[in-house]
């Protein structure tokens, strides 16, 4: 068998592959691989660009495990099953009044796969979907199931962001909030226009985020529609506000109102390898005049748009918005191309921004760089360690960084 990711980036082929339906399953396959000292990984929906699923072990594939199993209204929580799809939990919460708090521009990640990774939407009020995780069930490497809760917040806040290297996630206990119906504005304005309003833009709505063209093609490549106005160099800006009942629903192209999950996703074609980074909220303008230089002066490598959004704070060990709000900021290669120059040029200057990166999306982080950007990644890995002594979970890509 060979396991290839969504965009098709990553394949390899595992020694063996099992699909387990329960927990019990995972506990006994994961007892079997640790006496065969085999690696173990899971396969989410592979939506990430970098080699975070593969392994030469056993690969785990936790479709069957999907589901919201418990909504709470009162208490605002909700918990599901790893391999629920983001979707997957639109009907059931809005059923009983709740919704996600945020998410990200597709939903078609598995939960445990996106949260794994620290997976986010845009607006500095909301945190990443692994903010919002307030428990989680956790088969480690000798076969046993821990509950990982707020009462041992160390723990839950490596489980939060943790690429799949704790153990295998069998469910989940989200922070969910009231159900929420918004109203989107989208609209082309000049680069100079947006950043003498950015701190508006950013403070002011729930969902602030942007695309800046670089040229005439770059909109079509995301899906982007300009409707006949002139793209290059122009920011196609998107805002989500929260509307009261008294706003009727309404299906017109970038004024949509409707409810949450119906403004969010995107769609996306399968062309793009993308690399993101993130750098504290204050030093957004200058990080991205200097990114929109650099695109101009790489062309035709910086082809595709540059994505910015926001994340508010979190206290995940690895996740980018520890202790900060920070900025988003995704660039994309086209696949068939040599575009490593191109991107190893963007990590070079956002280097100076202190960025940190997405675990999920192509990135050039090193040991050194790891324990200066991310003031609790030594405590990760102790836990990592204590957890899974012998590395079960770790594979090439993850070894160099969190051994
Ligand atoms: C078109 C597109 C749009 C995207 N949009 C966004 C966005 O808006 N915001 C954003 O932040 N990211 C975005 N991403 C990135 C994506 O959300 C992340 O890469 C996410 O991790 C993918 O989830 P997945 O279910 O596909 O997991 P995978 O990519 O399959 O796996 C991710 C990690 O989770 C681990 N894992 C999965 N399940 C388990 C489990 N049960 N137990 C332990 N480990 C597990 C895997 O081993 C792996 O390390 C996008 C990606 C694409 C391709």
């Amino acid at each position: 068998m060979t396991w290839t990711n969504w965009v098709g980036n990553q394949s390899f082929a595992p020694v063996s592959s099992a699909s387990p339906r329960d927990e019990e399953e995972v506990v006994a396959l994961v007892r079997q691989a640790a006496e065969r000292g085999q690696g173990v990984r899971v396969a989410g929906a592979g939506h990430s660009f970098t080699p975070v699923v593969q392994t030469d072990g056993l690969l785990l594939d936790l479709s069957a495990m999907r589901g919201v199993v418990a909504t709470d209204p009162a208490a605002r929580r909700a918990t599901a099953l790893p391999g629920t799809l983001i979707r997957d939990f639109y009907e059931p919460l809005w059923d009983v009044g709740l919704a996600l708090r945020n998410q990200g521009d597709i939903d078609t990640q598995q939960i445990a796969g996106a949260v794994a990774t620290g997976t986010h939407g845009s607006g500095t009020r909301y945190t990443s979907l692994s903010g919002v995780v307030r428990g989680v069930r956790l088969v480690t490497a000798t076969g046993d199931v821990r509950e990982v809760g707020e009462d041992d917040l160390d723990l839950l806040h490596a489980a939060q962001v943790s690429v799949g290297m704790l153990g295998v996630v069998t469910q989940l206990e989200l922070e969910v909030t009231e159900a929420y119906r918004l109203r989107e504005q989208v609209g082309l304005r000049s680069w100079d226009d947006v950043m003498e309003h950015w701190g508006q833009l950013v403070a002011e709505h729930r969902h602030f985020g942007m695309f800046w063209l670089p040229t005439e093609e770059s909109g079509a490549l995301y899906n982007l529609d300009g409707h006949g106005e002139r793209l290059a160099d122009q920011c196609y800006v998107k805002v989500y506000d929260e509307v009261g009942p008294e706003a009727p629903d309404d299906d017109t192209v970038g004024r949509r109102v409707d409810r949450c999950y119906r403004i969010f996703p995107m769609v996306y074609d399968p062309n793009f390898h993308e690399l993101e980074y993130f750098v504290a909220l204050d030093r957004a303008p200058e990080a991205l005049a200097a990114m929109r230089e650099l695109m101009q002066r790489s062309l035709p490598d910086s082809v595709y748009p540059l994505e910015v959004r926001t994340v508010g704070p979190d206290e995940a060990f690895l996740s980018p918005q520890y202790g900060t709000p920070t900025v988003v900021i995704s660039v994309s290669g086209t696949p068939g191309t040599d575009y490593w120059a191109y991107l190893r040029s963007v990590d070079a200057l956002l280097a100076d921004y202190d960025a940190r990166v997405h675990w999920g999306k192509l990135h050039f982080m090193t040991p050194e760089r790891l324990h200066a950007l991310y003031p609790r990644a030594a405590d990760f890995i102790a836990l990592r360690r204590e957890l899974d002594p012998d590395g079960m979970f770790l594979n090439d890509h993850l070894r160099p960084l969190f051994a």
